[in-house]
């Protein structure tokens, strides 16, 4: 069957790779869910990939298939697969696998301590940008029929979950913490998800990013009743000024110093969310004596986050149900850039690289 891959360690690799088919019996113990992929959603992930930046192929491979942001429907099951994921069921399948670390022992291999992780389409294990693909029940998690058009949403929208639940699980610390005003850093897919996500909490949420409004990031920000601010308008500590002070703030730009300055902003007893994946070796000069005072005296609390769990994903299941509703027709308006078809693997790299104006770039693998 087609699929797209890379030869991790080789730039510009990326090629259509006929690979073998997988049958439900791979996994053991009746455990199999076999999908039907039907669209996959690429990022920045995908590109730096094929930049070969990172990413690894499984053990006795020399290509690693990418796309980890799947979305498909249940072919067939195995014998100990419960009815929730019955043949014709939509399913989206989490991306990390358990290494070694206690925490990847208890299922929370999101929050391994390994230094080598396992990730599909990422790291050591095939991806979803392929026909069909085999996976343990465990890690397949069914959306309604209802989602069938934005399900391919839900691995990024995972992440934006998980930051997010941190940030509430860290802040019980506080016994009465009642969040009222959130900063998002930047309206890529993650940020404008973190909108979403912080506003069906019912929070006021400010989304600042570099872009001057308006365009469609910041209509879609507007839409979601939170406000759009340009980093080439004001400062973020200017942003807080009118908007803050910010009780969370969650950052997703890809810019490594703003990070700093979101430390400075932060309001007190407030919690920063670090989300972005930044693998160059920038640097900056930083204000230590103000951030850390204000971070003692103000007991304010900053935290890194990546991947996601399983209730992520299935939080995220709500969220994007409750979207429909709150927010209808939102969430596809994310969908920008469809690509038709795994053959057209140049022109999903082409406008991952090129076109600004794209939210989701995403491959329309079976209709
Ligand atoms: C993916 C995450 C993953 C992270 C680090 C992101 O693009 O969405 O699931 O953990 O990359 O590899
Ligand atoms: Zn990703």
């Amino acid at each position: 069957m087609k699929a797209i891959a890379v030869i991790p360690g080789r730039a510009d690799s990326i090629h259509l790779a006929d690979v073998p088919s997988p049958s439900v019996d791979d996994i053991p113990e009746g455990r199999g869910v076999l999908v039907e992929v039907v669209r996959v959603g690429v990022d920045g992930t995908d590109k730096e990939i094929n930049a070969a930046e990172y990413g690894a192929a499984p053990e006795g491979d020399d290509y690693l298939v990418i796309g980890h942001e799947s979305f498909g429907r249940v072919a067939e099951i195995g014998s100990n697969v419960p009815d929730s994921l019955a043949p014709g069921t939509f399913v989206v399948a989490t991306v990390r696998r358990p290494g070694h670390s206690l925490y990847d022992r208890i299922g929370m291999q999101d929050m391994t301590t390994d230094d080598v992780y396992y990730e599909r389409g990422i790291n050591l294990l095939h991806g979803y940008l392929t026909e069909r693909y085999v996976e343990d029940e465990a890690f397949v998690v069914p959306l309604p029929e209802v989602l069938c058009d934005v399900g391919v949403l839900l691995e990024p929208l995972s992440v934006a979950e998980k930051g997010i639940n941190q940030a509430w699980e860290i802040q019980r610390r506080l016994r009465v913490w009642q969040p009222r005003r959130a900063a998002v850093l930047g309206s890529g897919t993650i940020g404008l998800l973190a909108v979403l996500a912080l506003r069906l909490r019912g929070l006021e949420v400010t989304c600042y990013s570099l872009p001057q409004a308006p365009y469609l990031n910041s209509e879609l920000v507007e839409t979601l009743g939170a406000t759009y601010l340009s980093s080439q308008d004001s400062t973020l500590a200017q942003a807080s000024e009118r908007r803050g002070p910010f009780d969370l703030i969650f950052e997703a730009t890809g810019f490594s110093p703003i990070a700093f300055e979101a430390a400075a902003a932060l309001g007190k007893n407030g919690v920063l969310v670090l989300s972005s994946v930044t693998g160059g070796d920038r640097t900056s000069e930083v204000p230590t004596d103000r951030i850390n005072q204000g971070f003692v005296l103000g007991n304010k609390v900053m935290v890194g986050t990546v991947n996601a769990s399983r209730a992520d994903f299935e939080r995220g299941v709500d969220d994007l149900l409750k979207a429909e509703v709150r927010f209808p027709g939102w969430l596809s308006r994310l969908l920008t850039t469809s690509i038709a078809g795994l053959e057209r693997y140049d022109e999903m790299i082409e406008r991952l690289t090129n076109d600004a104006d794209a939210i989701k770039v995403y491959v329309e693998v079976s209709p």
